[in-house]
């Protein structure tokens, strides 16, 4: 008798034979509407994953979408080589939200985290004449060769190695360990305001303010990975907007696309015209598509206050999750709707637990769950995912 498969278990037999075995997919999403994403058998999600931190104004949004289609019948693709009036419409609003005290009025337009970083690691070099970067312990820059130096977690840097850029990992938030890390061949201090990937974890503001002194002081610039933490996530546009930092670069994906693959390094001038012309560049970056989705964003954002919702209904969700007082729980982390739950063992089935109770989360490392919903969510929906979670708790806990 041939076993009828549901539709989802149809597509992931298809997709093992043919993805490169780095995971092991057990659920196929077909679609979503706002905070929720639907599997192929049209079974309901809250999505607090949002591919990562990524579907800033939820799924399908109809500003986002619509700019998508039409700037695609208009034209899509357009070399940084020539000019194109939507990138720079999308340049004069992305200043419009960068705080003026900063000077960030330079950008440059790639596709992704890592490239925006790897371009990053190249300004500062060719603006200080020096290689060297200090990094933060937990950090992660991306998964580029130029990038992996600077990202913490060994099974991911180790086995690549040997690296063209150098870096120093210091325990974050801690000014004694900057202060000796830095030396007259540092190019650069690179840190997540808010570390993602490697727990979320905020960085202290007197670290954060402490460190940049100390590093212009001996002639190294101040990079801010806002890739995860930036474009509204912690209730302000920048999350080093907390501690008042002044970076001389910032770098932005994820969220800033909505979804469509976006990368920006955003300098000051005075870093910015260092680089001799031509000496950096890519096929992709400033496309007008791309340029599209992120002037979009940046107007749903604009128009939905979403950086405000991000700080209030970050700060409710998690007082909510705080009051869950789960004795397995040992604390909640974060700054607006960029949260971790630390949990005192491995999350994996608590992970699994909430998938099954409809809602999906990603952990961050072993033991911290993260939740990174769209900047749309609302506090009903908040609700709902911690009555889920609760349920998913005891079923892991029974
Ligand atoms: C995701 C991430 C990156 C890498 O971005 P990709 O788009 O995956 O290349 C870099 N830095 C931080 C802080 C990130 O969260």
């Amino acid at each position: 008798m041939t076993q009828t498969l549901t539709k989802s278990q149809e597509i992931l037999e298809r997709d093992a034979k043919h993805n490169a075995g780095l995971w092991q997919p057990n659920i196929v999403f077909t679609h979503g509407d706002g905070v929720k994403i639907y599997d192929a058998d049209g079974n309901e999600y809250i999505d607090c994953m949002a591919g990562i931190a990524v579907a800033s104004v939820g799924h399908g949004n109809e500003r986002l979408s619509n700019a998508i289609a039409e700037q695609a019948k208009k034209l899509m693709i357009c070399s940084q080589a020539h000019g194109n009036d939507t990138r720079t419409d999308f340049y004069d609003k992305l200043v419009s939200f960068l705080p003026s005290e900063m000077n960030l009025t330079r950008f440059f337009m790639a596709s992704s985290g890592s490239e925006a970083n790897e371009a990053a690691t190249k300004w500062a070099k060719a603006a200080t004449g020096r290689k060297h970067f200090v990094v933060a312990k937990r950090s992660f820059s991306g998964r580029t060769h130029g990038v992996l130096p600077l990202t913490w977690e060994k099974k991911y840097r180790e086995p690549f190695g040997p690296y063209a850029n150098l870096s120093t990992f210091i325990n974050l938030n801690k000014i004694d360990e900057l202060e000796e890390a830095i030396t007259d061949e540092t190019a650069a201090i690179f840190f997540e305001p808010v570390q993602g990937e490697g727990g979320m974890y905020p960085a202290d503001p007197e670290f954060l303010q402490a460190a940049q002194e100390i590093a212009h002081k001996r002639g190294a610039l101040v990079i801010m990975d806002e890739v995860q933490s930036g474009v509204g996530r912690t209730g302000k546009f920048l999350a080093c907007e907390y501690p008042g930092s002044k970076p001389d670069m910032v770098t932005l994906a994820k969220g800033i696309g909505g979804g469509f693959p976006l990368g920006v390094l955003a300098m000051t001038e005075e870093v910015a015209l260092k680089m001799p012309k031509g000496g950096h560049g890519t096929t992709y970056g400033g496309n007008a598509l791309a340029s599209a989705a992120g002037l979009a964003v940046l107007e749903e954002i604009e128009a939905k206050d979403l950086i405000a919702n991000s700080l209030e209904v970050g700060n409710y969700f998690q007082e909510k999750l705080r009051a869950l007082e789960n004795p397995k729980i040992r604390t909640v982390r974060g700054l607006g709707l960029m949260i971790g739950v630390e949990f005192k063992e491995k999350v994996a089935p608590y992970v699994k637990a909430l998938k099954e109770h409809g809602v999906i989360v990603i952990n961050a490392g072993a033991t911290v769950i993260r939740f990174v919903p769209p900047l749309i969510i609302t506090k009903e929906e908040v609700d709902e995912v911690i009555a889920r979670f609760e349920k998913a708790l005891a079923q892991v806990q029974a």
